[in-house]
Parts: C-alpha cells; sequence; structure tokens
C-alpha cells in the first residue's frame, strides 16, 4: 500500500514554526518512502475558518518547497461526515445529550469535589424516547456522543480498556479508554468538531501514516476506537514534541508570532527556517541543510526527544548566516538585480559580501560602501589623516585587482612604519566610512581607482 500522509491545519490563522514542523515530519517522511504527501484543510468550524489563511497556508509551503500531491477541504466533504455519523447513530454508537455547557460544567465540580476524574457519566444514555421527544419539544437540540468501547455488558461501569500502538516516534503507547469521556463528535448545530471527519479523510483518502503534534496522543486512543467502529484500517500514528517559544509558553496559530510569512517577509532564507522546524528537539547538531532532501536524511523518529523543544530565533539568525555564506551567485542574482547592484559586477560583489551579510538583504548596506560616490566621513586624527594623504599617493598605477591591497598597504607600512591595526583601520575607515565590513582586497576592484582616490582624500 502506498505511503500516504496528511498535514490536516485548521485554516485560522498563519502557519508558524511549529506547524511546519508536523508538516516537514510528513512531507520528508513521505518522499522517503516515495509516498503521497496530501494537504487537508480541517475547516469545518465555519466561524473561524478562512479561505485566506488556507491560500496563506499554500503560499507558506510552497516556499519551503513542499507541493502536496493532493489538497482536500473538509468544508466540502460534509456528505462523507454525514454518511459516517448515521452508520455510527444506526449502530447505537452515536447518543444524543442534551446537558447545556453550564450542566456539564457543574458535573465536572461534583466529581472533583469527590476526587474524581472529570469523566462523563453518560447520563443522556438513560433518557427515554420520551424524556428526549419532551427535551425536543422544549426546543432542546442535541450534540451527539460516540459511545467508547469501554465496558463490557453495562455502558455505566466502564471497565479499564486499553489501546495499544507502537508510536513511529514515542514507540509503544497505551491509553486507557475508561479513564476518558464519551467524545463529542456532533454539536448542537449539527456541525462536525474534529475527530469524525478526520478519521472519515484518513479512511477515505488511504492515510497509511498519521504524522502530528504530541497535543494529539490522547486522541489517538479514542481515534482508533472510531476507526474500528467504522470498520477502517487504523493508521500508524507518530506523535512528535512540539516547539514552544523561549519563555516555554505555546506558539499559537492566530498570535502570529514565529508565522512563516512573517519569517519569510523577514528576509529568512526557506532552508533556514526548515531545518530549525526539523532538528530542533533531535539527537544531534542544529545545522543548516542545503535543501529539503539533505534534510530528509537527518531526520530520525527515534532521535526526536520526548519533551517540549524551545525554539531560539539566536539559532534561526546563526542557520540563516550559514546558508547566506553559501549561496552562490545564481541563488540570489535577482535578489541582488532588485536591491539595485549593477549586474556586470554583481557576481564579484556577492562574492566579496557574503561572508559580511546574515540575510541577503544585508547586501543593501554594502551597495552604497562600493559603488556609491561618497561615504560617510570618518572622524580621523591628524597623524591618521596625514597617513591616508601618503596611502593615497602610494597607491599602485595600472589596474586594480586582487593583489592591490596587498601591495600598496605593504608600500604604506614601509612609507609610515605602520603596521596592524594603526595601519588598516584609518584606511579601512576613509575607504569604506566604517570600521568593518568584507576584506579590503576584495573591496577594492570594486570601488575602483576612480571612488578610491576621492575617498582617500
Ligand atoms: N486540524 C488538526 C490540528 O491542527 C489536525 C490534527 C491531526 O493531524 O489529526 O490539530
Amino acid at each position: 500500500m502506498t505511503v500516504t500522509v496528511r498535514f490536516a491545519p485548521s485554516p485560522t490563522g498563519h502557519l508558524h514554526i511549529g506547524n511546519l514542523r508536523t508538516a516537514l515530519f510528513n512531507w520528508l517522511f513521505a518522499r522517503r518512502e516515495g509516498g503521497r504527501f496530501v494537504l487537508r484543510f480541517d475547516d469545518t468550524d465555519r466561524e473561524r475558518s478562512r479561505r485566506e489563511y488556507a491560500d496563506m497556508i499554500e503560499t507558506d509551503l510552497a516556499w519551503i518547497g513542499i507541493s502536496p500531491d493532493l489538497v482536500v477541504r473538509q468544508s466540502e466533504r460534509l456528505a462523507l461526515y454525514e454518511a459516517a455519523a448515521e452508520r455510527l447513530r444506526a449502530a447505537g454508537l452515536l447518543y444524543p445529550c442534551y446537558e447545556t455547557p453550564d450542566e456539564l460544567d457543574r458535573k465536572r465540580k461534583r466529581l472533583a469535589a469527590r476526587n474524581l476524574p472529570p469523566v462523563y457519566g453518560r447520563e443522556a444514555l438513560r433518557l427515554t424516547e420520551a424524556e428526549r421527544a419532551a427535551l425536543a419539544a422544549e426546543g432542546r437540540r442535541p450534540h451527539w456522543r460516540f459511545l467508547l468501547p469501554n465496558f463490557g455488558d453495562d455502558p455505566f461501569f466502564p471497565t479499564r480498556t486499553e489501546i495499544h500502538w507502537d508510536d513511529l516516534i514515542r514507540g509503544p503507547q497505551t491509553v486507557d479508554l475508561a479513564s476518558l469521556s464519551d467524545p463529542v463528535l456532533v454539536r448542537e448545530d449539527g456541525s462536525f468538531l474534529y475527530t469524525l471527519p478526520s478519521i472519515v479523510d484518513d479512511g477515505d483518502l488511504g492515510v497509511t501514516h498519521v504524522i502530528r503534534g504530541d497535543d494529539h496522543v490522547t486522541n489517538t486512543g479514542v481515534q482508533a476506537a472510531i476507526f474500528a467502529a467504522l470498520g477502517l484500517t487504523v493508521p500508524r500514528f507518530g506523535h512528535h514534541n512540539l516547539l514552544t517559544a523561549l519563555g516555554g509558553e505555546g506558539l499559537s496559530k492566530r498570535s502570529g508570532a514565529l508565522s512563516l510569512k512573517s519569517l519569510r517577509e523577514e528576509g529568512y532564507e526557506p532552508m533556514a527556517v526548515a531545518s530549525l522546524a526539523v532538528l530542533v528537539g533531535h539527537a544531534g547538531a542544529i545545522e543548516a541543510m542545503p535543501d529539503l532532501a539533505s534534510l530528509g536524511e537527518r531526520l530520525a523518529f527515534d532521535e526526536v526527544s520526548a519533551s517540549s523543544s524551545k525554539f531560539d530565533p539566536a539559532e534561526l539568525d546563526r542557520l540563516n548566516a550559514e546558508i547566506v555564506h553559501g549561496l552562490d551567485y545564481p541563488a540570489v542574482a535577482d535578489r541582488l538585480a532588485a536591491i539595485g547592484v549593477p549586474p556586470e559586477q554583481a557576481p564579484t560583489f556577492w562574492d566579496v559580501v557574503r561572508g559580511n551579510c546574515a540575510k541577503v538583504g544585508d547586501v543593501a548596506q554594502w551597495v552604497p560602501v562600493v559603488f556609491g560616490d561618497e561615504v560617510p566621513t570618518p572622524d580621523l586624527s591628524e597623524e591618521d589623516q596625514a597617513m591616508v594623504r601618503t596611502a593615497r599617493d602610494l597607491l599602485p598605477a595600472g589596474e586594480i585587482d586582487a593583489g592591490t591591497w596587498r601591495a600598496w598597504t605593504g608600500a604604506v607600512k614601509e612609507a609610515t612604519g605602520r603596521k596592524g591595526k594603526a595601519l588598516f583601520m584609518p584606511l579601512r575607515l576613509a575607504i569604506t566610512g566604517v570600521d568593518h565590513g568584507p576584506e579590503l582586497a576584495g573591496l577594492l576592484p570594486l570601488i575602483g581607482r576612480e571612488r578610491l582616490l576621492s575617498r582617500l582624500g
């Protein structure tokens, strides 16, 4: 059977780097297995789901290099879920409940006061036909719960019922269905909560592996029971640890923090973001991988930590700089042109400045330094100014090339007796206007004789 995975965001906000971890675990696993990747929008929540968010999620994934084999929207598949709900009702496994949220809350509090777990007591199952009819006549509409298979003959006496699975990431797992409330699958207004549509789609689309965050581990016990009730093959499950912000707080799709959109707009390289999203909380070094295929080779489910991992924005800057330093000119040609680097000199310019750029956009600060008519006048002492004037007179004749800097500073050293920083810093300041930057040996040929002479006084 072809390996089929799905990434199933609800389009209620922008994807963040934690969501990307899930997407990439699925994508890289599918690529490695020669499988299919389905992008499924969990958009049954009509209030909060938006088409713009769904479109942005596709844009974000494309930026990273993820191209789904299939895109489905749950809002277009409601008939399938209705049919499944009907089958469960007919089998007596989906039952109507009329409690209001307040009533449920009171029930939970009463249980808590007796030190009992807040598990729903299935009181709605005791309603007679007549009682149900009376409630309906009052205008009350039911929500619908799935009857968990956690009892022998009497649903009011659940007994320990273990669901086991060998988690792709966490190893052997056990959930006791007797510790859980019957899940609500359908709301009062007839809309579906996430659980049933997810299972129906996983079955219908032939999903073989469900890889998602470990906030879903308990759901898996319930879902395995519903898969079985619907006669569907239960997929393999893998639950990865979640990413948190440095302070330990969870990342949220709605807050927009660390969203892929904002990282893209801030000029990060997709592979820096992807490398961090996958390799944080993984054995081995967090390093910038050049492409998704090599990142896929680093993905090892048995090396993923079991506890949550902190996402450190400084780490992203480090990875980004690593990637930028290694980018060849063709990879950045369009961006340099957009920034206004003269095309004839752009390849050399890039080679000279890239080591000083943490983001490709940082080249912008070196454009005026190299190609500008003037640089800021440095604050030099009398002696330094005199040294710069001497240097001006000693600038070698002929073409300025890669060897010029060495020959020139050698001559200035001899004439002035200066060396080291005392020699180089006044020259750097005079030539570039700043006290740091790319190697002057590389900059000189780009700056050219005319601009050099005018900057030297
Ligand atoms: N829409 C669900 C979520 O974002 C999907 C969970 C799942 O992968 O089953 O949490």
